[in-house]
């Protein structure tokens, strides 16, 4: 028997789950991309983004997924033979570095692997070993959606400023933007990159770049910025369709519209990232009990490195593959895949699995992730420590 039917839950790390008034916002006539409602709405959405990232610099809308957004970052301020800093905790570490690579700059890459973040001392030796300067920027992710690492942005920025080192620090909040907190100008992050399918709550296909006034320099001395990317036109229009260097993607902009109001303006920022890092620790806390018998473990033993918007669980070859199958065809959960996370027994990283509790998502949804996980080990007869749904449900009932 199949307890699937009833609203399926996609419970992986984005494409996240979309509010109804998101998707109702989005159910309309296409509008006037001249004139009226639609140019007004966006000049309202720029300041709104600058708030979700909390910034007092600027932003460029691009239609395009996360690495669209990663792309018109560094066609920005890369130029063919410029070199770069890649500090990779997962594969969408490397992923950003290697396209940077592609546009032609020379990466240095440092890997701290995939279960911890990371080490600002050793970006300070690499800054430092660079006297002349001629490394122009340094790329991190701020969670790495593979590992679910989080790394401390502030620290890197320290280290940067330890070494004396003016390369631009370059973040990519795509996972965890409106999840984890992120304080773009306190922080002193020069370049931010995100989409709109994770914390954003809105259909894939928006690519979003912050950048300061540091940023802007560097961009006015970069040698292959393209007409298509370059991020000038786009964040200081004279007419509206430069905002999109061409058609506004109309009704992404409606969902988007309607996701910032309720982050915003209905529950607050502070509020969101507080109840991000609630969940998160229900999930925490259930995947610890389970995991005092049996093969369920987290990637990350260290709390403090987790992201509140996503966590990687490894659980061996022999019942990954299972247990997602047997959640979405029994209890209508669908969990995310492994990523990035093989290895030569595992080329396809099947032994790990991903929940992504990112966005529009709340108590019950979680636990009731959580108690069909359980469900699932159960009926595959998977050994499991006692007590995880209790600890779930303890962290949900204390404020
Ligand atoms: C999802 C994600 C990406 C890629 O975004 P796409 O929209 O799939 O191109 C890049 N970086 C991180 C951290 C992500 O979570």
């Amino acid at each position: 028997m199949s307890l699937a039917n009833g609203r399926h839950y996609l419970a992986i790390p984005g494409p996240s789950v979309m509010p109804d008034r998101v998707l109702q916002a989005m159910h309309r006539a296409a509008p006037n991309i001249y004139f009226g409602a639609l140019p007004d709405m966006v000049e309202g959405i720029v300041p709104d983004l600058k708030r979700v990232a909390r910034t007092e610099g600027h932003v460029a809308i691009y239609t395009g997924n996360g690495h669209s957004a990663w792309e018109a970052a560094l066609n920005n301020v890369l130029s063919p033979g410029d070199k770069a800093l890649g500090l990779c905790t997962g594969r969408f570490g490397h992923g950003w570095a290697e396209m940077a690579t592609r546009l032609g700059a020379q990466v240095e890459k440092l890997d701290f692997g995939r279960q911890a973040p990371i080490d600002p001392d050793q970006v300070e030796q690499a800054l430092r070993a660079d006297p002349n300067h001629t490394i122009k920027a340094v790329t991190m992710v701020q969670v790495d959606t593979a590992t679910s690492v989080r790394n401390d942005v502030a620290a890197v920025r320290a280290a940067m400023d330890a070494a004396g080192h003016p390369a631009l620090l370059m973040l990519d909040c795509i996972a965890c933007l409106a999840c984890d907190r992120l304080e773009m100008d306190a922080w002193g992050v020069d370049v931010m990159v995100t989409g709109s399918q994770k914390g954003l709550m809105t259909p894939p296909g928006l690519g979003l770049v912050f950048f300061n006034d540091r940023a802007v320099e560097a961009r006015a001395k970069a040698t292959a910025v393209t007409a298509h990317w370059d991020w000038k036109p786009r964040s200081t229009p004279d007419l509206f369709y430069q905002y999109f260097n061409g058609t506004a993607p109309t009704h992404h902009l409606y969902g988007l519209r309607e996701a910032l109001t309720m982050i915003l303006d209905e529950e607050g920022l502070e509020a969101v990232w507080a109840r991000h890092a609630k969940l998160a620790q229900a999930v925490w806390a259930a995947c610890e009990a389970w995991g005092t018998d049996g093969p369920l473990a987290l990637n990350l033993t260290d709390q403090s490195v987790r992201s509140h918007a996503v966590t990687c669980v490894h659980i061996g070859m022999d019942h990954g593959p299972k247990l997602r199958a047997w959640l979405t065809e029994n209890a209508g959960v669908t969990l995310g895949i492994g990523l990035g996370m093989d290895t030569p027994e595992d080329p396809e990283s099947l032994a790990y699995f991903r929940i992504g509790h990112m966005g529009h998502v709340n108590a019950h949804m979680v636990l009731g992730v959580l108690g069909t996980i359980q469900a699932g080990l159960r009926a595959l007869g998977v050994p499991y420590g006692p007590g995880a749904l209790d600890a779930a449900a303890d962290i949900c009932a204390t404020a």
